[in-house]
């Protein structure tokens, strides 16, 4: 038996060691993966001194309450005019539109004697009704960043606001880790498509379903989905032709007579089968096959989740370079009574209620109860040392979301 830790040190050593060189990627692709080097801004931020309201650009000195000033240009967003402006003059000017040279203060719409109605071209003239301060409502060049600014830091993850940010620095390219592509493998002689009838000893393929949905939430693509039966050949056969960066199998895993992912792999160079001192999840095989990261995870659904949770997910997410591997952990307080296995550490699907959690399924811990799992919001992690919890007692809990 190795403990839950030596487990996932292993697996993460190896995904540390399997991420690729970064990439080049256009932001469009760019969604959710993670920045690889500082980007920087090409130029200052804002670029030109620009309005911040719609107005009239002034000499300030002139814009004194009462005075009428003679509109002599009009200089909308985009414009690169720069229309000179003497004394007793202003220019019409639109939000973010540069301000001429020769004006210091923008009077906005509101403070003028034709209010804020709009007509196509600037009036001859306006009266000021209330003075600007110098400088009022100008943005200057460089005033949010200057040039070669960091924008958004190596490391950061691309958001829609983080996109936005390296467009605005200048970029459309961007060089990023890329997402693990993900083959995901059921196997089993007893599954069938959930729609289908099930003949005696049949079920419904659900491992899949879970398992590629999973790689996606957490930022993986999927690039094929099998359903095998327990067939070495078969099997055998389906792993030669991936080229996936990570294979997830389920089921198969354990010491049973059909157990057809051991029986396949097991054998291979860079692969181990262990037993895990956990529960659920206690089988669990892994290891690397050329460049490719092999989980071979055993087949309750509930072992499933709770293996891709703690091993798959962290491992997906250190391929794909990010910082955060692990889901956030909160202490809460357990409502009820619960049983733990001796000298494992039990990870627990549970509900939450206010800062209190308990069982998510009514019947136990058992890792064969699907059900309770659409109900989960979040895994109790309960140390191996422990062989009960009693309501009232602290626990760690695994948030999902
Ligand atoms: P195994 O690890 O193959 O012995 O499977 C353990 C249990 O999980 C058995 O009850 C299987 O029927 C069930 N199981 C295995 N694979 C799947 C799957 N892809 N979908 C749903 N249940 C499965
Ligand atoms: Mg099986």
């Amino acid at each position: 038996m190795i403990t839950l830790d030596e487990h996932r040190a292993r697996v993460l050593a190896a995904a540390r060691a399997a991420a690729p060189p970064p990439e080049e990627r256009s932001l469009q692709d760019a969604l959710g993966l993670v920045l690889a080097e500082d980007v920087r801004t090409r130029w200052p931020i804002p670029l030109f001194d620009n309005s911040a309201m719609d107005g009239y650009a002034v000499r300030c000195a002139d814009a004194t309450p009462g005075a009428r000033l003679r509109i002599v240009g009009d200089v909308p967003a985009g414009s690169g005019d720069d229309p000179p402006i003497a004394e007793g003059e202003a220019v019409r000017i639109m939000t973010g539109a540069p301000v001429p040279s020769d004006a210091d203060a923008i009077v906005p719409l509101e403070h003028t004697d034709l209010g804020t109605a709009v007509t196509a071209m600037p009036p001859d003239a306006i009266t000021v009704t209330q003075a600007p301060h110098p400088s009022a409502h100008l943005r200057r060049r460089g005033e949010d960043a200057d040039a070669g600014a960091l924008a958004v830091p190596a490391g950061a993850v691309l958001g829609p606001w983080q996109l936005s940010a390296v467009a605005s620095a200048g970029w459309d390219r961007v060089l990023v880790h890329r997402a693990a592509r993900v083959a995901v493998i059921s196997t089993g002689d007893e599954l069938i498509a959930p729609s289908a009838e099930p003949a005696r000893g049949q079920i419904p393929e659900s491992n899949s379903v879970l398992l590629a949905a999973a790689v996606r939430a957490a930022g993986a693509d999927v690039v094929a989905t099998h359903v095998v039966s327990d067939d070495a050949d078969g099997l055998a056969a389906v792993l030669a032709e991936t080229t996936a960066d990570v294979v997830i199998l389920s089921g198969g895993a354990s010491v049973g007579a059909f157990d057809v992912a051991k029986a396949v792999l097991g054998g291979r160079e860079g692969v181990r089968y262990d037993a895990v001192a956990m529960q659920p999840g206690k089988p669990q095989g892994f290891g690397t096959i050329g460049d490719t990261l092999v989980f071979s995870l055993p087949g309750n659904p509930v072992s499933v989740a709770v293996s891709f949770e703690m091993f798959v997910r962290p491992a997906l997410r250190t391929f794909a370079g990010h910082k955060v591997i692990d889901r956030p952990r909160r202490e809460m307080t357990a409502a009820v009574d619960w049983r733990c296995p001796p000298a494992r550490v039990q990870v627990l699907p549970v509900v939450l209620d206010g800062d209190t959690v308990r069982p998510a399924s009514a019947g136990g811990s058992g890792s064969h109860l699907v059900s309770s799992l659409a109900a989960a919001e979040a895994l109790a992690v309960i140390p191996a040392e422990a062989d009960a919890v009693t309501a009232g007692e602290t626990v760690s809990v695994m948030m999902l979301s």
